[in-house]
């Protein structure tokens, strides 16, 4: 295809730009550190980059906004996802939005580093919001360059698409380019600034407000462009809502408690550690958002955060992420006050967020040990014995849970045997005591006894845990090998992730390296267990 073709492709973009078009804007141009006040965004270009080059795409995401195939392969692809060329239609912007940085009122954040660049209609019809992350200085970079490092670059792109294979609520990733400029960053914050490749990833999510988007309106007592917000957020994204008193900020609420309730426990399904989990990070659609240093559990410790920023403390550690939405919510409804005016129902929308969660919780984890429901009571008590179990020993979570489904359920077997299986997710076996190796055969029988009774068809029960235990996540050391290569200009295991990742509940007989035990030499490396925020 010539070209000019392409180009012409991909102008029949269609925008429509809601967001810019609807609410108040910073009427000071450019990107000059400042702050912004009475506007939900500022317009701003991002910056030129020396030789945009296509890494990945996501096939998927190009299908839904209706770029074809060969568009994709096309120079001019990479000179828009770098944004070095700007289509007719665009309305590149940044938004202004404040946060709770690990507990305490930041602010004034924004995106310092993101430029989106306007809504695309998709082939559904649906608005599909376009950024940047990484394409240059905004008014809200505050004294950072608002550029974006390879390795960082490379995780979130892999992670966003593995994580919507998983069925997580997630924003997505387009492409992934390298801009052939050096950005340097000090990746450990220890003195030792490093030039590294710059990347940019072409995010996309129907909307990327966040619950700092409202508190920065709240916390300035600027109740007229808070409502604007709220109200636009309302039409836009949660039409069903709409009503022409203040119950829609109330249901607007209620709503983001249902949904991030069930993104949370998406993320203890799979054994995701989100990282910075900052009201900043928080979107108001439930999706998960702002991949930083994320990590996976190899092996199930609730008290893991891989974020070297929050060692100490572990405020976001895997088993304090529901407390710790919860309390973001809270944030979120402190930030909705000034338009209802009374507590109350504010405060019952919040109490939702905790009896969603308990029983979507409940839910994920009958669907987990192959259980209808944990209604009984002798069900709920192997729920709660199997996560003390997977403590007891240094333990695999995704491989633990992809075997039970190959536990033997029938009588015959021995006691001994039965929880086999199980073993091979165990870091070191032969260091077990026999207690420890008997609790594994004890949980597996009492499992199988439970089976025995329910009775569910062998064939019902393995389909449903195979489509709620995953054989494949985006193991930490995995992205780190793929970065490893890809710093060297070897792109190859990216792809291979990406295909990987596309469909981690099935077999991939040709892929089964990465159905295995974290390698012994992950245990401390940088990147795969300790990630630093600098990206
Ligand atoms: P994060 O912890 O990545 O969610 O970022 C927190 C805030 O810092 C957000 O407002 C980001 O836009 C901003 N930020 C992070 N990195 C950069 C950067 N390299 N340049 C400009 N702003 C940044
Ligand atoms: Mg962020």
């Amino acid at each position: 295809m010539s070209h000019n073709r392409v180009v012409t492709l991909l102008q029949k973009l269609r925008f429509d730009n809601r967001f810019t078009g609807s609410l108040p804007s910073d009427d000071v141009g450019g990107s000059v550190p400042r702050q912004v006040n009475g506007a939900c965004f500022s317009r701003v270009a991002p910056a030129n980059v020396a030789n945009p080059a296509l890494v990945s795409h996501s096939s998927e995401v190009a299908e839904l906004l209706g770029i074809s195939p060969e568009a994709v392969y096309d120079q001019s692809f990479a000179d828009v996802m770098s944004g070095n060329r700007l289509l007719e239609g665009m309305d590149s912007h940044a938004m202004c939005y404040g946060g709770h940085q690990f507990g305490n009122w930041a602010g004034q954040l924004g995106d310092g580093r993101a430029i989106a660049l306007g809504e695309v209609l998709d082939v559904n019809g649906d608005h599909q919001m376009l950024q940047l992350k990484g394409a240059g200085p905004t008014p809200y970079s505050r004294s950072a360059d608002g550029l974006a490092v390879l390795r960082s670059s490379v995780r979130e792109f892999l992670c966003s698409e593995a994580m919507h294979h998983l069925g997580v609520p997630t924003t997505r990733a387009l492409s992934l380019v390298t801009t052939g400029d050096k950005v340097v960053r000090d990746m450990l914050y220890n003195g030792n600034p490093q030039p590294e490749p710059g990347a940019i990833v072409c995010r996309v999510a129907p909307s990327f407000v966040r619950f700092g988007n409202f508190e920065i309106f709240a916390s300035r007592g600027d109740h007229e462009t808070l409502r604007t917000l709220a109200d636009f957020v309302v039409e836009s994204e949660f039409p069903h809502l709409n009503s022409p008193n203040a119950d829609k900020y109330v249901a607007l609420l209620r709503e983001v408690c249902e949904r991030t309730a069930e993104m949370v426990v998406h993320w203890l399904r799979i054994g995701f550690v989100h990282g910075v989990m900052n009201t900043d990070n928080m979107s108001i659609l439930g999706l998960t958002i702002d991949y930083g240093p994320y990590g996976w559990l190899d092996n199930y410790d609730p008290h893991w955060t891989p974020n070297t920023t929050d060692a100490q403390q572990r405020r976001y550690r895997f088993g304090n992420q529901p407390s710790v939405a919860h309390w973001n919510l809270l944030q979120l409804a402190n930030a909705l006050y000034p338009l209802v005016g009374e507590v109350e129902p504010l405060e019952e929308a919040l109490e939702h967020y905790s009896q969603h969660f308990e029983k979507s919780w409940s839910t994920m984890m009958a669907a987990k040990l192959g259980l209808p429901s944990l209604a009984d009571p002798r069900d709920s008590e192997l729920a709660e014995s199997v996560l003390t179990l997977l403590q007891s020993v240094e333990t695999d979570m995704t491989i633990f849970w992809r075997e039970l489904a190959n536990v033997d359920c029938s009588g015959s077997s021995e006691l001994l045997e039965r929880g086999s299986p199980l073993l091979r997710a165990v870091y070191n076996v032969n260091a077990m005591t026999v207690e420890q190796s008997k609790a594994f055969h004890d949980f597996a029988d009492g499992w199988a006894i439970r089976q025995r009774d329910l009775n569910v068809p062998i064939g019902e029960r393995t389909t449903l845990m195979n489509q709620t235990n995953p054989k494949y996540v985006l193991r930490n050391y995995m992205a780190q090998l793929a970065i490893d290569e890809a710093e060297q200009g070897d792109f190859g295991l990216i792809a291979e992730l990406l295909e990987l990742v596309r469909s981690p509940y099935a077999d991939q007989p040709d892929k089964e390296r990465f159905y295995s035990l974290r390698p012994e030499w992950a245990r401390t490396r940088v990147g795969c267990s300790q990630l630093s925020c600098s990206s």
